[in-house]
C-alpha cells in the first residue's frame, strides 16, 4: 500500500498503472531447475535469456554493504536513467516545477526540459559554491517544487554542501529531495542514506560509474523509501539492466580491497595536484575539492584549454557555466598521467 503523502505526489496517471509484467518478474531463472518456455527466447547460446528484472542479487550486495534493505534500493541504467524516471513517475508535464541550483550536473535541467517541466533554478553562492538556503525556501514556499535536485560532493565545483543547509531543505520541502551522491566515495561528508528513515521523501542517487570505476557498466542506484521504489518499478524499462552489467557489478563490488585502494590512491594525487596546480602563475584560484576532480580559475580558460589540447590533454571547459568564467575542470587520473599534466603545463608556461 502507498502512503496518502506519497500518493498525493504521483503523477495521476501512474498511480492506477498495472506495470508490464514478464512471466520472468514471477520465476527468476535458477540455474535449471525450470524448464522456461515463457519469454520467446530462444533455448540455445550463452545471451538467449532475458536478464532479472528487478536485479535481485546485486540489491542483495548493496543491502548489505549499505546496510539498508533491497526493498530500499531501485537499480537504474546509469543514474541518468533514475532521474529520467523519478521525473516521469511524479512529475506532471506543463504543471509541476523542479528545483536546481546551478552550477551543477547539467541533466537535471535536461531532462525537466524534456518533460516540459518548469525549472526554477536558484544560484549556488558565488565565491564558495554554497546552498543560497534563503533563497532555496522563499522558492518552495512560492512554487511548491515536485523535486529539489542536490548534488553533494557538487560538479563542476567539488565542494560538498552544507549539511545543515540541506537538512533545512528536507525539512522544509513538501515534495521530493533527490540528493545525487555521484562522488560521495571521494570525500568524509556522511552519506544521507542514514536519513531515509527519517524523510520519507528523499531519494538519494548513487552511480558505480565514479568511485567504483564502472562507467561502462552504466550502473545507478537509488535509495529511498520501499514505496517510492514501488512507484518507480511501474515506469521502468522492464529489462533496464542487462545480465552482463548486473554480473559486472556484482564481482566489482565484491573485489572491495580493489576499490578502496583505488579511491585512496584518487584522493592521494588529488592532494598533490592540488599543490602543484597552485604553483603555476597562470592559475588564479584552485577550489577544494571532495570529488575526483578539481577546479581551476585561470586567466584564459580557452587558451589553456587549446593548449592542453595540442599536447594530447583533454580536460572540461567549464566556462559556460554559471559563475564559472574561465575554469576548467580536472579529472585525477593515474600518477603518471597527472604528471604528465604537470610537466605539460610547466612547459606551456615557460613557452
Ligand atoms: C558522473 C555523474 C553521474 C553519473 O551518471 P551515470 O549515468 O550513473 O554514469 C551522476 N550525477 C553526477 C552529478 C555526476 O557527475
Amino acid at each position: 500500500m502507498i502512503s496518502k503523502e506519497i500518493q498525493s505526489l504521483v503523477r495521476p496517471n501512474i498511480i492506477d498503472l498495472k506495470p508490464y509484467k514478464s512471466a520472468r518478474h514471477e520465476f527468476v531463472r535458477t540455474k535449471n531447475s525450470m524448464l522456461f518456455l515463457d519469454a520467446n527466447e530462444n533455448p540455445y547460446g550463452k545471451f538467449n535469456r532475458y536478464p532479472d528484472p528487478l536485479q535481485t542479487r546485486l540489491k542483495n550486495i548493496i543491502a548489505h554493504i549499505e546496510n539498508v534493505s533491497p526493498e530500499q534500493i531501485f537499480i537504474g541504467n546509469g543514474s541518468g536513467e533514475i532521474i529520467q524516471l523519478i521525473c516521469t513517475a511524479f512529475c506532471i508535464p506543463r504543471q509541476d516545477s523542479v528545483l536546481t541550483m546551478p552550477p551543477t550536473f547539467s541533466l537535471f535541467q535536461i531532462i525537466a526540459q524534456t518533460h516540459e517541466i518548469q525549472n526554477i533554478s536558484v544560484p549556488l553562492t558565488k565565491e564558495f559554491f554554497q546552498l543560497d538556503t534563503t533563497s532555496i525556501l522563499n522558492q518552495i514556499a512560492d512554487k511548491n517544487p515536485k523535486i529539489i535536485f542536490i548534488t553533494s560532493p557538487n560538479n563542476p565545483t567539488g565542494n560538498s554542501f552544507n549539511i545543515v543547509d540541506i537538512k533545512q531543505i528536507l525539512n522544509y520541502s513538501k515534495g521530493l529531495v533527490v540528493i545525487d551522491e555521484a562522488y560521495i566515495d571521494f570525500t568524509e561528508q556522511p552519506s544521507f542514506k542514514h536519513f531515509l528513515e527519517d524523510f520519507s521523501r528523499l531519494i538519494v542517487v548513487r552511480t558505480l560509474s565514479k568511485g567504483k570505476g564502472l562507467a561502462s557498466a552504466r550502473i545507478g542506484i537509488g535509495f529511498a523509501n520501499p514505496e517510492i521504489i514501488t512507484i518507480l518499478n511501474k515506469v521502468k524499462p522492464p529489462f533496464n539492466v542487462s545480465t552482463s552489467n548486473q554480473e559486472t557489478a556484482i564481482s566489482r563490488l565484491k573485489n572491495t580491497d580493489e576499490i578502496n585502494y583505488e579511491v585512496t590512491e584518487i584522493i592521494k594525487q588529488r592532494q598533490w595536484l592540488m599543490q602543484e596546480l597552485s604553483n603555476f602563475d597562470f592559475v588564479v584560484k584552485t577550489y577544494p575539492s571532495d570529488a575526483n576532480f578539481i577546479l581551476i580559475k585561470v586567466i584564459d580558460s580557452n587558451k589553456l584549454y587549446r593548449k592542453l589540447i595540442s599536447n594530447g590533454i583533454v580536460v572540461r571547459n567549464i566556462s559556460g557555466y554559471l559563475h564559472c568564467e574561465n575554469t576548467l575542470r580536472i579529472t585525477i587520473g593515474l600518477k603518471k598521467e597527472n604528471e604528465f599534466l604537470i610537466e605539460s603545463l610547466k612547459a606551456i608556461e615557460n613557452q
